[in-house]
């Protein structure tokens, strides 16, 4: 079945078993990305619905949108977030913690604007990078981050390796749960890997979106909600051995799995994490039923919270015009009438309306000069960065309602 925007699986697309248990419906939507100017046509919906291969237990959505609509015009700089400037310069040394010394070639798979490529450079590593958003190509190029224009995979690691030779690491940072063909990134990844070289993956974590109720990550460029379990089930065969892990702060919430191609020794952290995911139960389907009823509950106290400012006379600002928060917005059913508008620091955002709830997206120094009671803190993963900048840059006090993780809470600065 297919319509212009999206097709529905019918199958898992990590086994091929044919029976998908619906988990959680977040409500039909446009994509979280489908940004428009106010003159724009609406863009159109598609259902959000996160369901469980019966047979693997990977979650996935049951509807895969064309990713050209997704990618090729990408509005997610990497380098906007100040966070994700600082947890560049970790992960690069956690990388290079892995390896040996020496000079090294670096390729990563969907690079975005090369902010995670820079620490390596600037330590001297040769670095290249595979991006399909030809836009934020073009910004990684003109800063020195030599990156190609391309959906990566077995085809586009050839391209790279013919050009470049092997590399001695790999990495894909968020890239898996995006692809339908996750297959093809990990054969291509695998095949531009240098012997004895490193590859690393980075993902949200299943078991905190399950415990913190992480369910604004449930958008449609997310086709998977990965555990270190359904990453070893997919790596498996790629001939990829897991050895170690470590945690990341980006998405509330990641791991980094480590792997070679050849048997190593799991470490203690890596025997830890699986440890906790069993007790978890994150393969069993009673666990993410349980997390679906959370979710529904969760939406109806933060909706209650809203409300009740609203019958207030309050005004409500949304802070962060992210992804997650569409969903979030769409699944709350807070609009345009109930929350004025958006403040965002990525000046490609502002402008535009929020995918399905109208809101208008504006810089923050326009957000708060329209003098808001509440803030809505819709990127909550950066919670601490943005109320340090409400309160530093704005000079802003009042009430600021964080919705997520695990429940609402309302703090006043
Ligand atoms: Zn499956």
């Amino acid at each position: 079945m297919r319509n212009s925007l999206s097709e529905k699986v019918l199958a898992c697309r990590l086994c091929g078993h044919r029976v998908l248990d619906h988990i959680l419906d977040a409500t039909s939507q446009p994509p979280a990305n489908s940004l428009r100017k106010p003159n724009d046509p609406l863009p159109g919906s598609v259902p959000l619905i996160l369901c469980r291969c019966a047979s693997c237990g990977t979650l996935q959505l049951t509807e895969t949108v064309d990713p050209e609509y997704l990618f090729s015009h990408y509005v997610w700089v990497t380098g906007t977030s100040v966070a994700a400037h600082g947890y560049s310069q970790t992960f690069a040394k956690n990388v290079l913690s892995h390896v040996g010394q020496g000079l090294l070639k670096v390729l990563e798979v969907a690079s975005n604007d090369g902010t995670f490529l820079r620490p390596f450079l600037a330590l001297g590593h040769e670095v290249v990078g595979v991006d399909p958003a030809a836009n934020i190509v073009q910004t990684a190029n003109a800063s020195g981050i030599l990156t190609y224009p391309e959906f990566f995979g077995v085809k586009a690691a050839a391209a790279v390796t013919a050009q470049h030779g092997k590399f001695d690491v790999v990495f894909a940072r968020n890239v898996l749960p995006h692809v339908k063909d996750a297959n093809d990134v990990l054969a291509g990844m695998v095949s531009a890997l240098a012997p004895g070289g490193l590859l690393a993956i980075e993902f949200h974590r299943a078991d905190i979106i399950l415990e913190d109720l992480h369910y604004d990550s449930i958008y449609h460029e997310h086709l998977f909600y990965h555990s270190l379990a359904s990453i070893e089930l997919l790596t498996k065969p790629h001939g990829l051995h897991v050895f170690d892990v470590t945690t990341s702060p980006i998405s509330g919430g990641s791991y980094v799995a480590y792997f070679l191609l050849t048997q190593h020794e799991a470490t203690p952290e890596l025997i830890l994490a699986r440890a906790h995911e069993a007790h978890l139960g994150i393969q069993t389907a009673a666990a993410w039923h349980l997390f679906a009823q959370k979710c529904l509950s969760h939406r109806d106290s933060l909706r209650k919270m809203v409300d009740s400012f609203v019958t207030d006379g309050k005004k409500i600002v949304g802070f962060g015009a992210s992804a997650r928060s569409s969903t979030l917005l769409n699944f709350t059913g807070l609009n345009a009438q109930i929350i004025s508008c958006i403040a965002d620091n990525n000046p490609l955002k502002c402008g535009l309306l929020t995918p399905g709830t109208n809101i208008p997206i504006v810089s923050s120094r326009d957000a708060f000069e329209s003098h808001p009671d509440v803030i809505l803190l819709l990127a909550w993963n950066f919670s601490e960065e943005i109320i340090q900048e409400i309160k530093a840059v704005h000079g802003w006090a009042g009430t600021v309602l964080i919705p997520l993780p695990g429940e609402p809470q309302l703090r006043e600065i």
